[in-house]
């Protein structure tokens, strides 16, 4: 992709059924890496579903100043993959059909093109080619399914907690990634309990607690701000 997208959220409200999770919640996804936290039940991953069009929505979701369809399989048009919480691979598949798989959009040639950045851009993966996804580690499996995302060459891929119940060494491998990929130009929106490390890779945090903003900035000032620190860094 031709990254360096920029996605705007303006009074965006969300929830389930009459139970609303986010209110007239205002953002800025800038190019680079954005990580999102806050505590469990915040409303971190229906952020997420709310702009992948997977639960619906009131507000403004512009990319690059273009209104955001509401349609999944639109924002996956448009640009936009999300890596959701449990990776969702097809685990009696191989890591390569799984990959296919993510270039479902794409003409034969364009996909076997993908494949092979793919497999140049995650070389483990490479060894791995045909091997069940299902007998695949966390940290293994949580790479196919980025690898995968990445197989669309979205401008934006959001990733939801992908570090989640991970090896601390997986964990800096993981985030590590998704820095990369930011690095290499697609915009990066994921949400981390890692606190610490999510925002020692990321650019820019934002803090959700009950579907609201209490904190946002650069990285290095959220990692230093009160807000931060006595919430999550257990440091007063
Ligand atoms: P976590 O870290 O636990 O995933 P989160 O910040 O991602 O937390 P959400 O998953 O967005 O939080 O959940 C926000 C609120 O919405 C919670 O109160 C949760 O119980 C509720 N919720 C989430 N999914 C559903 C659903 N499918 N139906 C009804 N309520 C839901």
């Amino acid at each position: 992709g031709s990254g360096r997208a920029h996605l705007k959220v303006q009074g965006l409200s969300a929830g389930y059924g009459a139970f609303l999770v986010l209110r007239d919640l205002s953002l800025e996804v800038r190019p680079g890496l954005t990580v999102v936290l806050g505590p469990n039940g915040a409303g971190k991953t229906t952020l997420l579903k709310a702009i992948n069009g997977l639960i619906g929505r009131q507000g403004w979701i512009t990319l690059d100043g273009e209104d955001l369809p509401e349609k999944t399989d639109q924002i996956v048009r448009a640009g936009v993959a999300l890596v959701a919480e449990g990776r969702q691979l097809f685990p009696q598949m191989t890591v390569r059909e799984n990959l296919e798989l993510g270039g479902w959009l794409l003409g034969r040639d364009e996909r076997e093109r993908r494949l092979a950045q793919a497999f140049h851009d995650f070389p483990k993966l490479r060894e791995r080619a045909d091997q069940l996804a299902g007998t695949m580690s966390g940290g293994e499996q949580q790479m196919v399914a980025v690898a995968r995302a990445m197989m669309s060459a979205p401008r934006l891929l959001m990733l939801d907690e992908p570090s989640l119940g991970l090896a601390p060494k997986m964990v800096d491998e993981l985030l590590t990634m998704a820095r990369r990929i930011a690095d290499a130009g697609t915009t990066v929106l994921m949400v981390e309990q890692n606190v610490k490390k999510a925002l020692a890779v990321a650019d820019r945090g934002y803090v959700l607690e009950r579907g609201a903003l209490v904190a946002c900035g650069p990285a290095a000032l959220l990692a230093r701000s009160s807000v931060v620190r006595e919430a999550y860094l257990g440091a007063a």
